[in-house]
């Protein structure tokens, strides 16, 4: 058993919705109890699809179970050919029927329906979502894809026009749907035919030929790997390593694709609308360098990420991590390259602790982080699923290609503090309307405040920061009690040190952004000398231990 209150990934029958959901005419019929029918909800209210995924429940209930549930199964799958008519059938079990042990691959093969049945065996209590969506697309290529695997190598220069698929859009996909079009923009320029996009948008006709391609395009490895890993061995189509998030990365992925299709780059490498790379370099975004980072979600979301924060806007990144360990090699390779320890971990309880313990001016996460940057009172931008509905945009709004570098540059960097109003804060602190506690002016009133000051009645007990103007606050303060809402590190060290309203005043000399990690260091810094107060004395001293 493990104690759940948010988990990143839904169980692997929802990878495997996804899948099908994205398909155009292959139907789902899941063996599942009276009530997973909540997962056609992310499909129809957070994605906002206009109809219903092509799923067929059993739904079956507890007097079913008394009974022949293998009857209730062949009747749905009956009725669900009969009423829609698909071109191939995916058959599997939820993790209550998993229970049950009704085996709807044997059960349906039995009934020898006159389509294509591709059964699945997704272990719902050890694996998770993004490997059901592996999985299932990779037993439908399987099943479904024809074609001559004796084939010759793949394109040369000079051939006729290149052919590729685009492998790994799903439906509730973060960004699918705008990064598929900016990758078309992509290979449009460089004269490579798209093939296939799969599983979005693809029938089973589609998969049927996917093996024509010369190569494929893996956008999202999460969802396509293994099925294009299973191509290469099968079709001798070489497949793209590269994630094409960020302006370097897409050079690099532009590049890649044009190596394997034997073209020139040249055309993808002069697009225009790429004002990423000038926008960084402007002078307004100077004060951008160094701001420290916190990055999780995906592995391929929160690799990229940090590639695009150092190299591209100048971030230091001081942690890195992700929920899915099939890609944890990867994560740890990108981690060392950073210097940063890896985090892998599906418990949002240990990615709060890292991220109050690493004192970041900015995290880049999913959902889950928005949430604990909110109770830390640290700004935020999303980077990968899970995400809620505003994550599904009416607006073009890419995270791949140079349109999405651009769409990066703006999210990232909308949270924090303007650069003109961090320098004035600096020097102004006890303004009654810019303030510290008051947050970013372009802003809402409940968007994350700056750290919060203790006299301010800041964040505490992970509520929103709602104090009062540090003007109002008493001028000569008591010491600091216990934080709870800062972590439980910094809250460990505090209920043993006691700073004295000198020093506590002095601290708030400090810019705010940095202001975190002078606490932090003078409380180690006190707790490693058995220090009880923090004396103005101790500040400094710990400044000048830091600074050698
Ligand atoms: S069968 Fe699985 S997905 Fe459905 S309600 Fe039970 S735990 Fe949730």
């Amino acid at each position: 058993m493990q104690l759940s209150v948010w988990t990143y990934e839904g169980p692997p029958h929802i990878g495997a919705m996804r899948v099908a959901t994205g398909m155009r005419d292959v139907h789902y019929l899941l063996h599942a109890p009276q009530g997973d029918t909540y997962a056609d909800l992310l499909f129809t209210m957070i994605e906002r699809r206009g109809k219903r995924p092509p799923v067929t429940y059993t739904t079956f209930q507890a007097r079913d179970l008394g009974k022949d549930t293998a009857e209730l199964f062949q009747s749905a799958a009956r009725d669900a050919v009969a009423r829609f008519q698909p071109a191939a059938m995916l058959v599997g079990a939820s993790c209550t029927a998993e229970l049950i042990q009704d085996d709807p691959a044997g059960m349906a093969q039995a009934m020898r329906l006159d389509i294509p049945v591709i059964p699945l065996e997704l272990p719902s209590y050890s694996r998770k979502e993004n490997w059901g969506a592996s999985e299932t697309f990779y037993q439908i290529v399987r099943a479904l894809a024809v074609g001559d695997s004796s084939r010759p190598a793949p394109c040369q220069a000079g051939s006729p026009r290149p052919k590729a698929n685009l492998l790994g859009p799903s439906a509730l996909g973060f960004r699918h749907r705008d990064d598929i079009v900016e990758i078309a923009k992509i290979l449009t320029a460089l004269g490579v035919e798209i093939n296939v996009t799969a599983p979005l948008g693809a029938s089973a006709a589609d998969i049927a030929r996917i093996g024509e391609a010369d190569f494929n395009i893996v956008l999202y490895p999460e969802i396509a790997d293994t099925a294009a890993r299973w191509l290469e061995r099968q079709f001798r189509q070489p497949f793209t390593k590269t994630i094409p998030i960020g302006h370097g990365a897409t050079i690099d992925f532009i590049h890649e694709v044009a190596r394997l299709a034997g073209v020139d780059p040249a055309p993808a490498l002069d697009m225009a609308e790429a004002r990423m790379p000038w926008w960084s370099r402007s002078v307004d975004s100077t004060y951008l360098t160094g701001k420290r980072v916190f990055i999780f979600g995906d592995a391929t979301h929160a690799i990229a990420a940090a590639r695009v924060a150092r190299d591209e806007l100048g971030f230091v990144v001081c942690g890195l991590g992700c929920y899915n360990r099939e890609f944890a090699r990867d994560l740890r390779a990108a981690a060392a390259e950073h210097g940063v320890e890896p985090l892998i971990t599906d418990d949002h309880l240990e990615v709060e602790e890292a991220i109050a313990a690493a004192h970041p001016e900015l995290v880049l996460g999913t959902q889950m982080e928005r949430h604990i940057a909110k109770r830390l009172s640290i700004p935020c931008a999303v980077i990968s699923a899970p995400v809620h509905v505003q994550d599904f945009p009416a607006r073009h709004s890419p995270q791949m290609g140079f349109e999405g570098a651009n769409v990066l540059f703006d999210s990232w960097v909308h949270p924090l503090v303007m650069g003109l109003e961090e320098h004035l804060l600096t020097m102004f602190r006890d303004d009654f309307e810019f303030h510290d506690g008051a947050g970013a002016s372009h802003l809402h009133a409940s968007a994350p405040k700056a750290v919060p000051l203790p006299d301010q009645g800041g964040a505490r007990g992970g509520c929103e920061p709602q104090g009062e103007p540090a003007t109002a606050a008493a001028a000569n303060p008591p010491p600091t009690p216990p934080l709870a809402g800062r972590g439980a590190m910094e809250g460990e060290l505090l209920e043993r040190t006691l700073w004295t309203a000198e020093a506590e005043a002095e601290l708030k000399k400090i810019p705010f952004f940095v202001r975190g990690k002078a606490r932090r260091n003078t409380e180690r810094f006190a707790e490693e000398r058995g220090l009880t107060t923090i004396s103005l004395e101790t500040l400094y001293d710990a400044k000048a231990h830091y600074a050698r």
